[in-house]
């Protein structure tokens, strides 16, 4: 119970810093008390539905929907969990994959709402924590190919979703049925188009929503009703698009394009000192931001295992993280840069996450040609980092804005 208190309070912390940016939408009030109130803990506590849990964004939620079970992304950007976890995990491996073991291990919220984890070999760290957690949880594993390019990374992947179907459906006792996965696949569509709605919003000279919001509503995706998110959503944009029509937002000093890895709930100290020094995050090339809910579901046949299909390659045609041997990760980055009137770019290492420590050289090399900023910014959960965290970014906004 003291734990949880812990974690709470550092999720309290971040929610009070955020309240007190100027110019905040009304709207984002019921996504700040989501997590305040940990309303969704109560929420799944009292239904009967099968939750199933996921580390990343590779399960298809359409399936998990489908079947009649509520579809959460586990991931915890929490410090004080990382600590707890750096005691039952014993090998050296990010901050990201300590927390979870943290959380994992005091079966503390999201852990004590699961009744699956569907794990999915994508990187290290996540790979092997999963198999550490089969002790304690069901946990079920799908193997992602090295590649997410070409016909056989497709039809390996369509292998793997397809015995998943067969085991949501006996988790639940429920078949999928053409009709159940039709619903389920609209109502992910429409969270995309909403999704897209607001960031593009961002593309304004003031954007009528900062960065940390914009990251705090995909979050709350990570574990929220889709269909609480759905009409919260819509509310909010509603309310950016009035803003923006009537230029209520700040200017600010710089647009950052965020990339690397994961920025994760509770810690969003990066963002936060970007905002306070004057800048913005106008976009982000992250899975735990805009790339989870960029891409929809494209059915070209609308029988059960067209559908089936669509899904399993919406989670991985376009997936850009690095963990596939080529993807497409420089081309998402362009495309924001070119679309968001971007000054400069942030690549966010955390420490010990190799896939992005490995990648950032690569991708830099490419905006360096076209003398477009970069910032490598390495950093940890919790606030030891800050200061020398902000000591960068404000010399790296000083150097954008004599650029300008
Ligand atoms: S960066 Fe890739 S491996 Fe890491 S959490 Fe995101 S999707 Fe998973
Ligand atoms: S931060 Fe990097 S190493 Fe850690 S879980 Fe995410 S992708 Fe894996």
């Amino acid at each position: 119970m003291e734990k949880a208190n812990e974690v709470h309070k550092l999720e309290i912390q971040t929610l009070d810093r955020l309240a007190a940016f100027p110019n905040r939408p009304a709207c984002i009030e019921p996504f700040d008390r989501l997590f305040r109130d940990r309303l969704r803990e109560k929420e799944l506590a009292a239904d009967d539905r099968a939750v199933v849990g996921q580390f990343c964004n590779f399960v298809p939620e359409e399936l998990v929907l489908a079947v009649g079970a509520q579809p959460i992304r586990i991931d915890s950007g929490c410090h004080y969990s990382a600590r707890q976890g750096s005691k039952s995990l014993q090998a050296d491996v990010c901050c990201a994959v300590r927390s979870l073991a943290g959380l994992a291990a005091a079966e503390d919220w999201p852990f004590s709402a699961l009744d699956l984890i569907v794990a999915v070999t994508s990187c290290d760290g996540k790979k092997k924590f999963a198999e550490t957690l089969s002790n304690q949880h069901d946990v079920f594993v799908l193997d992602l190919p090295q590649s997410n390019l070409g016909e056989r990374a497709r039809q390996w992947w369509l292998g793997e979703i397809r015995r998943l179907v067969e085991r949501l459906q006996k988790l639940t006792g429920k078949k999928i049925s053409r009709r159940s996965l039709k619903e389920a696949i609209e109502l992910t569509n429409k969270r995309v188009s909403l999704a897209r709605k607001l960031n593009q919003l961002r593309k304004s000279e003031r954007p009528p929503i900062n960065g940390a919001d914009a990251m705090l509503v995909m979050q709350t995706s990570f574990v929220a009703d889709i269909e609480w998110w759905l009409e919260k959503t819509e509310k909010l944009v509603e309310e950016l698009e009035k803003r923006q029509a009537d230029k209520v937002g700040s200017l600010p000093l710089a647009r950052i394009l965020l990339t690397g890895s994961p920025v994760l709930w509770p810690d969003f100290k990066l963002v936060e000192l970007l905002i306070k020094s004057g800048a913005d995050v106008v976009a982000d090339e992250m899975c735990s931001g805009t790339q989870r809910l960029y891409n929809p579901t494209v059915v070209d046949e609308w029988t059960k295992p067209g559908l089936i299909r669509a899904a399993a390659e919406r989670v991985l045609l376009p997936c850009t993280c690095p963990c596939f041997s080529k993807g497409a990760r420089l081309d998402r980055l362009t495309e924001l840069v070119n679309n968001y009137k971007v000054d400069g770019i942030i690549h966010h290492s955390l420490r010990l996450c190799q896939l992005y420590g490995l990648d950032s050289q690569t991708v830099a090399s490419q905006f360096k040609k076209r003398r477009l900023p970069w910032l490598e910014i390495h950093s940890e959960f919790g606030p030891e980092d800050a200061g020398r965290m902000n000591n960068q970014i404000e010399a790296f906004i000083e150097m954008l804005q004599v650029d300008r």
